[in-house]
């Protein structure tokens, strides 16, 4: 891996897909014992949770549905401050064990006005499974039982993760480079 151009920024090697992909089994194993016999609901969000939840589902072992929703509110590198419900939640979660799978918390206000929504419809349970956290840049606290990396606060790419809809389809995670 090497330094990498998407439009006009410049990306460095972050995390490694063997670094990433020994996260998400810890995590998986992880749920696959604390959910033995309570056939969760994965609800992951769309879009840039799209390969972390597909990686992670595949090493769910026990009984398991998912389903997805799009939240939005990023655009570019900064957060917009305003989160869309671009496709909401079609599933009936009244007593399920929900895990939301999500990508990254940042600021965190993505999760903090979606979780609301969803304790209102009295799920048995509700856990968060993020991939990444950036602790400095958090704003609104959330509870991360499940989570992959704490990173800084840069800007980062690939697994999902878009700079203005490209570099998604990178296995690895790319983090911006200041100052070029
Ligand atoms: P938050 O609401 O926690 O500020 O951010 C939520 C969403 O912003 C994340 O789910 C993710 O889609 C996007 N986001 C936050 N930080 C980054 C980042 O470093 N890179 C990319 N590509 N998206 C990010
Ligand atoms: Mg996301
Ligand atoms: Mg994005």
């Amino acid at each position: 891996m090497s330094v990498l151009q998407v439009k006009d920024k410049l990306f460095e090697p972050y995390l490694t897909a063997e670094e990433i992909n020994g996260q998400v089994q810890r995590l998986a194993a992880e749920i696959n014992r604390d959910y033995e016999g309570k056939k969760p609901l994965f609800i992951a969000i769309l879009n840039g949770s799209f390969m972390f939840a597909s990686d992670l589902f595949k090493a769910i072992h026990i009984d398991a549905e998912i389903c997805f929703i799009k939240l939005a509110s990023y655009k570019g590198t900064k957060s917009t401050g305003q989160v869309i419900t671009a496709i909401g939640l079609d599933t009936d979660i009244h007593d399920r064990h929900v895990i939301i799978v999500e990508d990254i918390v940042d600021t965190g206000k993505t999760l903090h006005e979606f979780l609301p929504q969803l304790h209102h419809q009295q799920p048995a349970s509700l856990e968060l499974a993020v991939l990444l956290h950036k602790p400095d840049a958090t704003r609104f606290p959330v509870p991360l039982k499940y989570l992959g990396f704490s990173i800084p606060d840069k800007f980062v790419l690939g697994y999902g993760l878009d700079y203005d809809g490209l570099g998604r389809n990178i296995p690895e995670i790319y983090q911006l480079k200041e100052n070029h």
